[in-house]
């Protein structure tokens, strides 16, 4: 490839024709572009259009001669050669030139102009290298510009940087802290400098996270992470950091530079998303969600060998009934106390999670025998059956709880939750506030459970429900003075279905508010007719449930159903359990009053088994106590049962309250409630539950027993 330049050119001021013409010949033999001036004017007139690469000038001219030339081409240009001719053969001529600038000087005439060419030479290869030496100084000096200029951004990017940066020795010794380091971790570059980053740690992270981090960046690489640090007044702040070591051009380590980004606000928000996603507002529980996840993870860890892992399905009775009473508000906070409850029952190593609405989840830690779980269910359901206080009123509550046990009860989260809930529903249909180990058998009965609930629904148009009255005696007068009329369920094509199983599953689709009110209607009814058909007078009593005794309407109904029906009020008698009669509230006496008010009697169905206290009992406006069946069953066997009809007969003695025994089967429990001073019975003993038709004959044989 052949690069293009152009000729170097080459300037002759001499007087003398021949001189030039000698000099241009030769010179352009040698490739010169030779320009030629006859005097010093002509030349440097010239000068100010081109500029030549040398100058050969001669000394003595007309007009202006060589030294003027010499002078005003160094001060036009201190680069440009110029050499010096001169006929006079005098040192001092020749030594005035050089001062005045001419680079060289030949005497006149010339006796070999390839010595004119060696100078000429000598002289363009000194003006090339000052011009490349200057070039090169130029371009330093640029370079520097240029330097210093990005450092200063730099400078000032570091210092007004968003992050922290800190540069530390290779020991970790802190050289460099910019201000937002200072703003961030409240030490200035003062007091940081000459310590290590040490000071910022604020013992979250483990030993081994920093070792780590060193290991990293000492080995030459670059480290990035997340610190949880602590400014110099002790406040936690978290931030990203990446921390890069600097090498020398020998590659080893002089120092480490990190850069840190503030994101305590982001880590805030991130662990306000983990709370949202994890735990229950209300009670600050871990929720359905977290819950699952913790009961996959159980199942991982779980030895199938050694180890059980228990699951409980804990609900609570009557929360609905709660709040119909008293309110939202009022359910929340009692809510509230009861998962606070739980968890100072349950202790440290269990995780109790609110799964949905009043139904939570207990998961001991792994253990080696299966029946602690059963002991820490029991001691959960005993710590909710002690009285709360919400907004200054007293409440107990009570809890079912449903258990099941890896890996005999389920093997995954779906299958263990089934199987606790299953557990759970026969609590509840076992009377409530109970604990119940979950059986193969359950889950059947909950499939039936479902079954029976969408046929439930139809029942009542469908006329499957009956009554039954089973009479109560008073032994004394060995007359009838009251039945209790029962609920019957006999499903089309089917054999019929005990209370027991199908009332719990009206009572939680509240189908038992209005079948309740058709057993009022009908109980009424058939109680006039019995009346008008010359049956003796009598009581006749209803069962009521919780859910019928919470809602507002129950007074207006029973009216209406006397009214409707003519029954005088004393004629009929509610029953309601204790557990219905549960808080020790104003709204609650308020709505006994009323119904007393009407004028029927009331009856405490079941007692003994709830947990009235003997304070609230007194200010009931109740008629009747119904001893339980369970003591009367077992009071004969069992010297507790016996003293608890005891007590309930002497209770009812104190409280001036009629008293009535279930579930009297024996001759020798019959004379027992008779010494102890309860008469009236209702059980086998005298009759089990009868049609009315039945009814009828059972009390003409027996209208004197
Ligand atoms: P309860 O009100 O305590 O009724 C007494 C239960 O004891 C009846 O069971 C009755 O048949 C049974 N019983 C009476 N004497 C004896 C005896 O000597 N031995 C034995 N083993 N049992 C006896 P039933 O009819 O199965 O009713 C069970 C429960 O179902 C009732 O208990 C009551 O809580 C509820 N129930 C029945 N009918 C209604 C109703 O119309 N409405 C509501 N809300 N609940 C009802
Ligand atoms: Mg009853
Ligand atoms: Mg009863």
């Amino acid at each position: 490839m052949s690069v293009n330049v152009s000729p170097p050119v080459l300037l002759t001021i001499d007087d003398e024709e021949a001189v030039r013409s000698s000099i241009a010949a030769f010179f352009e033999d040698c490739g010169y572009i030779v320009l030629q001036a006859c005097d010093g004017h002509e030349g440097i007139d010239m000068l100010t259009n081109m500029r030549p690469d040398v100058i050969i000038t001669d000394l003595r001219m007309p007009n202006v001669d060589g030294l003027e030339v010499v002078t005003s081409v160094t001060s036009l240009d201190d680069n440009l050669p110029i050499v010096v001719l001169s006929g006079t053969g005098m040192l001092t001529d020749a030594l005035q030139a050089l001062r005045c600038g001419a680079w060289d000087y030949l005497p006149k005439p010339l006796a070999d102009l390839a010595e004119l060419e060696f100078v000429v030479n000598r002289c363009r290869e000194r003006a090339r290298l000052v011009s490349e030496n200057r070039a090169y100084h130029e371009n330093l000096e640029l370079l520097v510009k240029q330097r210093t200029a990005e450092l200063r951004t730099l400078c000032i990017a570091v210092e007004q940087s968003a992050n922290s940066v800190v540069i530390t020795d290779v020991n970790g010794t802190i050289e460099y802290v910019n201000p937002k380091f200072t703003e961030v971790s409240g030490y200035s570059s003062e007091e940081a400098i000459g310590r290590n980053p040490r000071i910022l740690r604020s013992d979250k992270q483990l030993d081994s996270y920093y070792k780590e981090m060193w290991q990293t960046i000492s080995s030459g690489r670059e480290w990035q992470g997340e610190f949880c640090n602590k400014t110099k007044d002790g406040r936690q702040y978290w931030e990203l950091c990446s921390i890069a070591p600097i090498k020398d051009e020998h590659g080893s380590i002089t120092h480490y530079v990190a850069n840190k980004e503030d994101i305590t606000a982001r880590k805030r928000h991130e662990d306000q998303l983990y709370y949202q996603a994890n735990f229950d507002q209300l009670t600050g529980l871990p929720n359905r969600y977290y819950f699952q996840k913790y009961l996959e993870l159980q199942l991982e860890l779980v030895d199938h060998d050694t180890q059980f892992l228990t699951l409980m399905v804990l609900d609570i009775d009557n929360l609905k009934a709660v709040n119909d009473t008293f309110g939202h508000d009022f359910g929340d906070l009692l809510l509230k106390e009861i998962a606070h409850r739980m968890e100072l029952a349950c202790g440290l190593n269990t995780v109790v999670s609110r799964f949905v609405g009043d139904e939570f989840t207990v998961v001991p830690p792994l253990s080696r025998e299966a029946d602690s779980a059963l002991f820490q269910a029991e001691r959960i359901r005993s710590a909710l059956n002690d009285v709360f206080m919400i907004k200054g009123t007293e409440i107990t509550t009570s809890a079912c709880i449903g258990v099941a046990i890896y890996p005999e009860d389920g093997e995954c989260v779906e299958s263990m939750l089934k199987n606790a809930e299953a557990a759970m529903y026969q609590a509840k249909r076992d009377g409530k506030n109970a604990v119940v180990l979950y059986t193969r058998e359950l889950n059947s009965q909950l499939e039936q459970r479902f079954l029976w609930d969408a046929r439930l629904r139809k029942a009542l148009e469908r006329d499957e429900f009956t009554l039954q009255y089973q009479p109560q005696v008073d032994q004394c007068s060995r007359s009838i003075v009251g039945v209790e009329a029962l609920l019957r369920w006999t499903p089309a094509g089917e054999s019929p279905v005990t209370p027991t199983q199908f009332i719990p599953i009206l009572e939680e689709n509240g189908l038992i508010v209005p079948v309740g009110e058709w057993v009022l209607q009908e109980a009424c009814r058939q109680a006039v007719a019995w009346r008008q058909a010359g049956l003796p007078a009598m009581r006749i009593s209803v069962n009521i449930s919780a859910l019928q005794f919470m809602r507002s309407d129950l007074e207006l109904t029973v009216r209406r159903v006397l009214e409707q029906s003519g029954l005088e009020p004393v004629c009929l008698c509610l029953e309601l359990t204790e557990s219905v009669i549960m808080t020790d509230s104003d709204p609650t006496l308020k709505k006994l009053a009323d119904l007393k008010e009407i004028g029927v009697t009331l009856s405490l169905d079941d007692f003994g088994t709830g947990y009235s206290s003997l304070a609230y009992l007194g200010r009931l406006p109740i008629n009747e106590l119904k001893i339980d069946i369970s003591f009367v069953r077992r009071m004969l066997s069992t010297p507790n049962d016996a003293a608890v009809v005891n007590t309930i007969i002497a209770m009812g003695h104190g409280l001036g309250v009629e008293l009535v025994a279930e579930g009297v089967e024996t001759e020798e429990q019959l004379q027992y409630l008779l010494e102890r001073g309860c008469p009236v019975i209702q059980g086998y003993y005298f009759s089990p539950p009868l049609t009315a038709e039945r009814f009828v004959a059972f009390c003409g044989v027996n209208a004197k027993v």
